[in-house]
């Protein structure tokens, strides 16, 4: 559905109206294209004392980007606040990013490095997390479709480790992702960088579930993009538009029910030479208040959304059908995180998730060497949203520091990023792909 608001405040006199009214300003966002494949300007590294892990300027030098240490017109900032261990040291990072803000380009990029938070020095852990409330505040000041994240890495860790994670918060993929805070972990085995970076995922094997259309169909068009051989899953019910789906993207159609009893033998049977990405995207809702809410609206919801997902990765893992260096990445939602009026079985099924991945990711890493994480969608614009009523819908467009609704291809780049070989040390999160929405912030 098309957002009209967004289009006139494209205007001049849209703007002018908009402005004096004291209405929000989305800015256009950039995404990725073919023809405009990274942000256009320097980026500026900066450092607040001294760095506490090492190799991050090697890291940045491999953005894509000319990495300076001077410029009037950044496109993209990142600031080491890694060795930033003190309430005093705070005011390094004030130092570094107060001159500078203001002249980063309209969808720039702020990056902040920043380590654990310390359970044995409360002064550094203070310090570290006092990170995470600057950029959630910052995310909120920027505007012009700009973005803010932090990106923690382990103590003592090497950047090398946060080396994919930069190269999409860096870029127009991640256009509808701020105010996040990504914790690294100390990197796990791995396949280690692509061949191509141009088609990091060549020579992998990805299903996608609920593929037939909408943010499933986004996942899976990115996937193939980014060089996978791709199978896209869905109930047999929506067979004929799941087929066009998979023509179009050159895919295998497997039409499905992931509810099925033989659902994970059905997927292993569909991938002879095992499978390095799965994605876990089917979705459905019955809304009701809990009070008018009978069981056969409760129990659906809460066997598609999570039920299924937790049965077939268990099957799949123990199977060994999930490759060494495989990842595993599930569909939670900000209802999940905030709750939502008429969604308690949504909500309890998508909190779920965000249980799921953070319990299996470590032990999944240890044993399987696979990764698992989770994509938390804000509004997204798909067919789900479109039926939401007119006020609502404009409400959950607008309540996000970009004010303004997400694409479905947002939520899929957040899980390409996910999917690649490097990014091994990004283990067990939960990434909002909401704008910042000030749902559950
Ligand atoms: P959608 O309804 O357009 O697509 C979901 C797909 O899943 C459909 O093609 C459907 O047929 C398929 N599906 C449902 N039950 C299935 C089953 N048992 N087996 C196999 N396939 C099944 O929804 P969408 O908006 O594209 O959402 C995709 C995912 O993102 C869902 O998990 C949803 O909860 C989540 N999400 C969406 C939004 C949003 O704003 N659209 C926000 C947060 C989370």
């Amino acid at each position: 559905m098309a957002d009209r608001y967004l289009h006139l405040t494209g205007t001049a006199p849209g703007r002018f109206l908009t402005r004096r009214l004291g209405l929000p300003q989305p800015a256009p966002l950039r995404r990725w294209t073919l023809e405009t494949p990274r942000l256009e300007g320097p980026l500026l590294h900066l450092t607040a004392g001294a760095s506490a892990v090492t190799g991050v300027a090697e890291v940045l030098s491999r953005s894509g980007l000319p990495v300076v240490g001077d410029t009037d017109r950044p496109a993209a900032i990142v600031l080491d606040a890694t060795g930033v261990a003190t309430a005093a040291g705070l005011g390094d990072v004030h130092a570094a990013l107060h001159p500078v803000v203001r002249s980063l380009t309209p969808g720039g990029r702020i990056v902040v490095l920043g380590t654990v938070p310390s359970p044995d020095d409360h002064h550094q852990a203070a310090a570290q997390q006092a990170l995470e409330g600057f950029v959630r505040s910052l995310g909120k000041e920027t505007g012009r479709g700009s973005t803010v994240q932090l990106v923690r890495i382990p103590v003592g860790g090497a950047a090398q480790a946060a080396e994919s994670t930069l190269r999409f918060l860096l870029s127009p993929r991640s256009a509808y992702v701020s105010g996040q805070v990504i914790e690294l972990t100390t990197a796990t085995p791995g396949p280690g960088p692509a061949a191509d970076p141009a088609a990091p995922l060549t020579g992998r094997t990805a299903l996608v579930t609920g593929a037939a259309r909408g943010i499933g169909a986004a996942v899976a068009s990115v996937l193939a993009r980014d060089g996978a051989r791709v199978i896209v899953l869905d109930v047999p019910g929506a067979r004929e538009e799941l087929e066009r789906t998979a023509d179009r993207l050159g895919a295998t159609a497997l039409p499905l029910d992931i509810t099925a009893p033989d659902a994970a033998d059905r997927i292993a049977a569909a991938v002879p030479d095992g499978l390095d990405v799965l994605v876990h995207n089917a979705g459905i809702t019955r809304d009701r208040r809990l009070a008018n809410m009978p069981a056969d609206r409760w129990a659906p919801v809460i066997e598609v959304n999570l039920d299924s997902v937790l049965r077939t990765t268990d099957e799949l893992l123990e199977a060994g059908v999930i490759t060494r260096g495989g990842r595993i990445v599930a569909t939670a939602s900000i209802a999940g995180i905030a709750g939502n009026t008429g969604q308690t079985n949504y909500a309890a099924s998508k909190a779920g998730i965000i249980g799921l991945v953070r319990s299996l990711g470590p032990r999944a890493a240890a044993d399987h060497g696979v990764t698992v994480n989770a994509v938390a969608p804000g509004f997204i614009e798909t067919k789900m949203t479109a039926a939401v009523p007119l006020f609502i819908r404009e409400a959950g467009r607008r309540m996000n520091s970009l004010s303004q609704g997400g694409l479905p291809v947002d939520v899929a780049e957040a899980v390409a990023w996910f999917a690649q070989p490097d990014s091994t040390a990004v283990n067990g999160q939960v990434l909002r792909v909401c704008g910042q929405s000030l749902l559950g912030a």
